[in-house]
């Protein structure tokens, strides 16, 4: 089966890696050319246009960054679609709209393609040791045919129904990390101002009831005052973003969600620390 991949950003790279690992032969497309150079080194072919990978590829995966990216490389003039003939599968684990994996799934059946929306959470480490949680919507026939390649990449796959159930799942998830993310960041401004050991606290803490994955995992960056990404903070915004307007179509009020939107607004809007990872919310407090 020849695979292909669009996007080799922290996620992509890392993994088309383990796919490669597994015996895989890849053809990779990403808007900046250099990002797949590592790829290619290591045996992936590179392919000019999303168009060139649909045509080599029997599985299309895509994680671009944003949903206008995710249009982009699907319906653009060079884009996926144009070239991808029947029989052959689409699967974008984009973080994205459920309503563009609707979008992208009518017109994948109306040309007799197969698509899944498979987002994923576990972050760059999760991707780098193939320990990812993937979240996954569409038809079912196509999941299980599919389920082998996502468990290369994942310990935890979980089908959730129709197109965009994935994306959903993928926003109840954002929406717990909202809380984990202000919580650690303020977890952190009152231990200091209360003048305790960090490293204690965290210790601590990670064996009680506080304990949860964004703690164990961003703290320790935190206190080395590593603020790459990992996670782009600009990322996570545009996640708040997708989970607030699904909330308000079905009549919810997510109001702790909103102030954590707020809050990273104020960071990637205001003060420009977009391509921080998430745990640079700190900055945006001192
Ligand atoms: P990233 O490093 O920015 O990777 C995205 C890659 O897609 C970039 O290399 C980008 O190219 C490429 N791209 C964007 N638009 C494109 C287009 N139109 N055509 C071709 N390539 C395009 O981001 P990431 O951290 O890998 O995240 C990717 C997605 O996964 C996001 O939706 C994010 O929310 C989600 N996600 C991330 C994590 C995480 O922890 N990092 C975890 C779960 C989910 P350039 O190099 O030119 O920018």
């Amino acid at each position: 089966m020849q695979l292909g991949w669009i996007g080799t950003g922290v996620m992509g790279a890392a993994i088309v890696k383990n796919l490669m690992a597994a015996g895989h032969t890849l053809t990779v497309y990403n808007r900046t050319k250099s990002k797949t150079d590592a790829l290619v080194a290591q045996g992936a072919t590179w392919a000019e246009t999303p168009a060139a990978v649909a045509a080599a590829s029997d599985v299309v995966f895509t994680m671009v960054g944003f949903p206008k990216d995710v249009e982009q490389v699907y319906f653009g003039e060079q884009g996926i679609f144009s070239q991808l003939a029947a029989g052959k599968t689409v699967i974008d684990m984009t973080t994205s709209q459920p309503k563009l994996a609707v979008k992208i799934a009518a017109y994948a059946q109306k040309h007799g393609i197969q698509a899944l929306d498979a987002p994923v959470s576990g972050g760059d480490i999760g991707a780098q040791k193939a320990t990812l949680t993937v979240m996954v919507g569409g038809d079912e026939a196509t999941y299980t045919a599919m389920l082998p390649l996502f468990q290369i990449l994942g310990h935890k796959v979980n089908y959730f129904g129709a197109a965009g159930t994935g994306q959903h799942a993928k926003m109840a998830n954002q929406i717990m990390i909202a809380g984990t993310m202000t919580g650690l960041t303020e977890m952190l401004l009152y231990t200091e101002a209360a003048g305790l050991d960090p490293e204690k606290v965290l210790a601590t803490l990670s064996s009680g009831g506080a304990d949860n994955w964004s703690m164990e995992n961003y703290v320790p960056r935190i206190l080395k005052a590593d603020y790459t990404p990992g996670f782009f903070a600009r990322h996570f915004l545009k996640d708040l973003r997708i989970a607030l307007t699904e909330a308000d179509a079905m009549g919810l009020d997510l109001v702790a969600t909103a102030q954590a939107k707020r809050l990273y607004e104020v960071m990637v809007d205001v003060k420009g620390l977009g391509s921080q990872g998430t745990q640079g919310l700190i900055n945006s407090y001192r």
